[in-house]
């Protein structure tokens, strides 16, 4: 991105470690943290706006709904909200979440494979856009849009069958994925066109090839086969029956440095190249990126509690592990993280490079951030940045160990200082007890169910 260096993000980073630790957000009686990079997070939004700006005529419609998923904060779709984007959500919580953010139900997208009769009914009667998954679905939404008039946009949500990125629980368009009409199958292409055929109220196409692993040219021929899809359908159609295609989310994350790469304008001007007919002003587009939006502008800042040797490898102890990096944990190969060392006052950490482990506080041994990794040789009270965490890490807390869900809070940074807000409080004890059966210790007892 242009206007962002990773320059630039890392030496704001480095400025609101040092201040987060001067204030207090983290110290030694709150040992993680998490951090949002506000700037950042503008930064990428105006960059995938200006992306698809460029390469569309003035004028034509275009919905970027910011996939809820990957950070499910209010705040934050809030601020995103105000950047001009929307929300795709997949679930009544996360749907909730939209609302709360203020989101109007036109710039709200509703996918999920699982959506139950009464999410639908809510969905159309607040003129949400809704992808249907399945055909089971559409004979749902058959018997609701006949029941009760909409204005709520619908799509049908097809799988191309282009085949798996490098990670494969997040490819969703492999042969056998569980996610929308699988295309190649037999008889299916001519099934969905008259799907469209007998239902003029259908007037999307939705597809979504997957999450991080995928080559760029992998996702824009998955978009080349919903717009040819759409053709064909609008061509038996006789009129433009289909005004919108929703190309789904994907662009992947750089987690090896601070660069930005690949670019919302790297994939934008790929698909001008390989699909120009889809950009040329007659479809409508929706665009579901959440990963990219988010991942680079967020960190999670904890604190070294203790060092050893094991099997002669230096380990650092620190607060963060399983419960905010959940897949580094259990798929460190598909899931690694930079780590960023600072010392107890925060400032970056200096000295030679020495092969450790960074290990969190749960109690299994494969909870690692990170296994011989070089870094400057980490001490007890210095602290450990986790890095690129702003999608799909801190804001998907894993309770295992009850442990507490970290607080999460906005900064700026500048000449002019580092500014906070929070974003989320910190889970308290007390929570936990409570979101535990806490109120109702004697639930279990006087059931019998004794042996005697
Ligand atoms: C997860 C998901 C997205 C977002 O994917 P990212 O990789 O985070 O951009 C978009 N659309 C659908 C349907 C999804 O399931």
């Amino acid at each position: 991105m242009a206007s962002d260096t990773g320059n630039e993000s890392a030496a704001r980073r480095d400025q609101a470690v040092t201040a987060a630790l001067e204030e207090g957000l983290a110290g030694p009686g709150s040992p993680i943290t998490a951090l949002l990079d506000v700037t950042g997070i503008r930064g990428s939004a105006t960059a995938l706006r200006a992306a698809f700006e460029a390469v569309v005529p003035a004028g034509t419609p275009v919905l970027h709904a910011f996939a809820v998923k990957a950070s499910p904060l209010v705040p934050v779709l809030r601020l995103l909200y105000e950047e001009g984007l929307g929300a795709e959500v997949a679930s009544p919580g996360e749907l909730a979440l939209a609302r709360a953010a203020g989101i109007r139900p036109e710039r709200t997208v509703l996918d999920s494979p699982a959506k139950t009769g009464t999410e639908l009914r809510e969905a159309l009667g607040l003129g949400i856009a809704v992808n249907a998954d399945n055909p089971q679905e559409l004979a749902r939404l058959d018997a609701l849009v006949h029941a009760a008039p909409t204005s709520s946009p619908i799509g049908l949500r097809v799988n191309p069958q282009i085949g798996a990125g490098s990670i494969g629980a997040l490819s969703t368009a492999t042969a056998t994925s569980k996610f929308g009409v699988a295309l190649r199958d037999e008889g299916a292409r001519d099934w969905v066109v008259r799907a469209y055929l007998d239902r003029p109220w259908l007037t999307r196409l939705h597809t979504h090839s997957g999450s991080q692993g995928l080559p760029l040219e992998l996702l824009a021929s998955g978009v080349r086969a919903a717009y040819e899809l759409a053709e064909e359908i609008n061509g038996a159609a006789g009129r433009r029956q289909i005004d919108t295609i929703d190309i789904g989310g994907g662009l992947p994350v750089n987690f090896a440095s601070d660069a930005q790469t690949p670019s919302y304008a790297d994939y934008a001007r790929l698909l001008a190249r390989e699909v120009p007919g889809l950009l040329d002003g007659r479809y409508g587009l929706v665009t579901e990126f959440g990963r990219s939006l988010l991942a680079k502008h967020g960190l999670v800042l904890a604190r070294v509690e203790y060092t050893k040797t094991a099997g002669g490898r230096p380990i650092a102890v620190t607060h963060a592990g399983v419960q905010i990096a959940a897949r580094t944990v259990y798929a460190p190969a598909s899931w690694p993280l930079r780590i960023a060392a600072y010392d107890a006052k925060g400032r970056p950490k200096a000295g030679p490079d020495v092969a450790q482990d960074v290990a969190g506080p749960a109690c299994f041994a494969g909870d690692l951030l990170a296994e011989n990794r070089p870094l400057p040789l980490l001490e007890p009270g210095d602290w450990v940045a986790v890095l690129d965490t702003g999608a799909y890490y801190f804001a998907h807390h894993y309770a295992y160990n009850s442990l507490a869900r970290p607080g999460v809070h906005g900064f700026t940074a500048g000449t002019e200082g580092v500014r906070f807000r929070t974003v989320r409080a910190p889970q308290s004890v007390e929570e936990i007890v409570a979101e535990s059966g806490g109120s109702t210790p004697d639930a279990l007892l006087g059931m019998g169910g004794g042996q005697e």
